[in-house]
């Protein structure tokens, strides 16, 4: 069988990596380089905290767990930040009744003061008056979600799969029981079963085969910073700023409420506007110097959740499109090549599929 994934952000890049070894022969597109779409871009907190319905939160959480199985086969973990999540009550504003909805669906939550937070948790974080309540969630992380993608094409390659990166997919047909996909390059790639794991260009490249998924993505920005006194070891979710580390002596902010002010806003006055919130919360950060800030879109469903599987209208073509796709990403990956290969569909995936949507 031969097998042609289209995007090689950190959807496209696992799906290639789970594919590899199960006697497929795979050929991994894309129209850059591996990790340079939203990837790039992402905060890259993996969690299912207010992941909802139940069935979407319970995708989420499996998501987090596949990431042990991943840091396990892979052959160093300088990617993975294993070091919790912090969220002030003005970020959950129920946060008691949040905190008791997440415990009894068995999700590691609770309440501490930020006393105990600057003592025991996150000196090097800042977040209000010492009785003030402090969400704590101890088993979310975060990932360099770039560094990670180019690991899975890596063993991908050396699994024995083919890559194709720098020419986009212009067009694909069908050809007898196969495709042919065609890329700007001139190359055409003969394929049993294509992937579409383009992200926000998913319904584009989804249209060329078959009645294209509905997106409704938004943009993001997110600002890499230098923090050379390595102190962050958290998510931290504060009303107007999120902060996390990244790689060995860098912080990565994030912050919803610029997202808004995206695409037309000047990126480096909204970068600034960041790093000084992010400075009252941790002030370490007050001689950081910015390292690159990263614009792009979400690739999000129309109706918020994942599509992940067989488009039912055209046997042998599949797509993986989701938001949370790092959270979800090495998930999504292993159960859509267990799909391809064996025909198998795991029951997370059952409310997930791309048939739900009109036409396909
Ligand atoms: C600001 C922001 C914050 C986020 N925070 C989080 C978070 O905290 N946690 C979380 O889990 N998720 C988060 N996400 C979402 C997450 O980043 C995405 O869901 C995930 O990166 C999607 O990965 P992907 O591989 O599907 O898409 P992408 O990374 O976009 O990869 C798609 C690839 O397809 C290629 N491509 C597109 N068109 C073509 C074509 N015609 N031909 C060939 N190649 C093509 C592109 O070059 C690209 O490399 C965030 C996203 C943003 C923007």
């Amino acid at each position: 069988m031969r097998v042609c994934v289209l995007g090689a952000g950190i959807v496209g890049a696992s799906i290639a990596y789970e594919l590899a070894g199960r006697d497929v022969e795979v050929v991994l597109v894309d129209g850059t380089s591996p990790g340079s779409g939203a990837t790039a871009v992402s905060f890259a907190w993996v969690n299912a905290n207010a992941k909802l319905p139940r069935e979407y939160f319970d995708l989420n959480v499996a998501g987090m767990r596949e990431y042990a199985r991943l840091a396990d086969e892979l052959p160093h973990r300088a990617w993975l930040h294993r070091g919790g999540r912090l969220a002030t009550v003005e970020r959950v504003p129920d946060l008691d009744a949040h905190v008791r909805r997440l415990v009894s669906w068995g999700y590691a939550a609770e309440i501490l003061d930020a006393r105990t937070v600057a003592e025991e948790v996150a000196p090097a974080a800042r977040l209000g008056d010492p009785d003030t309540p402090v969400g704590w969630f101890s088993e979310e992380f975060c990932v360099d979600a770039v560094p990670l993608t180019r690991l899975l094409v890596a063993e991908s390659a050396a699994r024995g799969v083919v890559g194709h990166f720098g020419a986009v997919v212009d067009a694909v047909t069908r050809e007898g029981g196969s495709f042919a996909v065609h890329l700007a390059d001139g190359t055409s790639l003969v394929a049993d079963a294509v992937v579409n794991a383009t992200g926000a260009a998913a319904s584009g490249v989804g249209g060329m085969v078959a009645s294209p998924v509905p997106l409704a993505s938004t943009w993001g920005m997110t600002v890499l910073v230098h923090a050379p006194d390595r102190s962050l070891r958290q998510v931290v979710h504060t009303a107007d700023v999120e902060l996390r580390p990244e790689g060995l002596d860098r912080v990565r902010l994030h912050d919803t409420t610029l997202d808004d002010l995206l695409p037309h806003a000047d990126r480096d006055e909204l970068a600034s506007t960041m790093l000084g919130r992010a400075t009252r919360v941790m002030p370490a950060l007050a001689s950081a110097r910015m390292v690159s800030t990263h614009v792009g879109l979400r690739p999000i469903p129309a109706d918020g959740v994942s599509s992940v599987g067989a488009v039912p209208s055209v046997p042998g073509h599949y797509e993986a499109v989701t938001h949370s796709g790092v959270t979800l990403g090495p998930l999504l990956g292993r159960l859509l090549a267990t799909e391809i290969v064996d025909g198998a569909v795991d029951p997370l995936l059952r409310p997930f599929r791309p048939d739900r949507f009109t036409g396909r």
